[in-house]
């Protein structure tokens, strides 16, 4: 698997992420160990996305990397991530030395993912189902934010959450998404456009409210 990793790795940096604290990180991630049993036959350092159940799937390296990249995430900065999915974005983020907090609207993958997490030594990530588009007020405000669904417009409430100076990575719009850079600065929020990309939209309400799941 560490051949595999470090073939990833490499197709990734080809792809242009130059950051080496990232190539890092994702060359010690074990990506296999996120994808829930059941989908194992997939080739997980291939760089495509792989399903995870639920009609949903796990990222493909190049992108993680690349939205990873452009956080900027420095150690002890307090990460706010959109859509959990299998754990492995919210992983890559906590060996950067980020303090995670992660929002996924499936509990039984909010499970899935707390319990990978747990096992593979991250347990500082903290993982609740949820409706992200609320964000997670209670642990406001954040240095950055990465949302890993596409919704159709910027949530307000995330952009309430972020710092003064933050960040928010997030894909926008319907079928083919344009990667949207957000900077907040006072009361000015400056939009960058970035590349196309591909994600799971982003469902308003959370499955998971009210008896959800919530971990640590
Ligand atoms: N970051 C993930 C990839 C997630 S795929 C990984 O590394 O594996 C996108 C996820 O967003 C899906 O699991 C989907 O259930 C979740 N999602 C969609 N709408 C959401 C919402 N409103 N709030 C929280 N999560 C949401």
């Amino acid at each position: 698997m560490e051949a595999q990793r470090k073939a990833m790795v490499a197709v990734v940096q080809a792809y242009g992420v130059t950051d080496e604290r990232v190539l890092a990180a994702m060359g010690t991630v074990r990506r296999h160990r996120y994808i829930p049993e059941g989908h194992r036959g997939h080739d997980a350092y291939g760089d495509h996305p792989c399903p995870i159940g639920h009609g949903q799937t796990i990222s493909q390296p190049f992108i993680v990397a690349y939205m990873t990249q452009r956080i900027e995430v420095t150690p002890g900065m307090k990460v706010l991530e959109i859509g959990t999915g299998s754990g492995y974005q919210a992983a890559v983020l906590a060996e950067l030395g980020a303090a995670v907090f992660s929002i996924e609207r499936i509990p039984e993958l909010a499970a899935h993912a707390t319990a990978i997490l747990m096992d593979e030594g991250y347990s500082g990530v903290k993982v609740k189902s949820g409706d992200g588009y609320k964000g997670w007020p209670e642990h406001a405000p954040f240095d950055a934010i990465v949302v890993t669904c596409a919704p159709a417009e910027i949530p307000e409430a995330l952009k309430r959450q972020l710092k003064d100076g933050g960040r928010m990575v997030l894909p926008v719009g319907a079928g083919v998404q344009q990667l949207v850079i957000l900077e907040k600065s006072g009361d000015t929020f400056t939009e960058i456009p970035d590349i196309l990309v591909r994600f799971v939209p982003m469902v308003p309400g959370g499955a998971g409210e009210g008896g959800g799941f919530e971990s640590n």
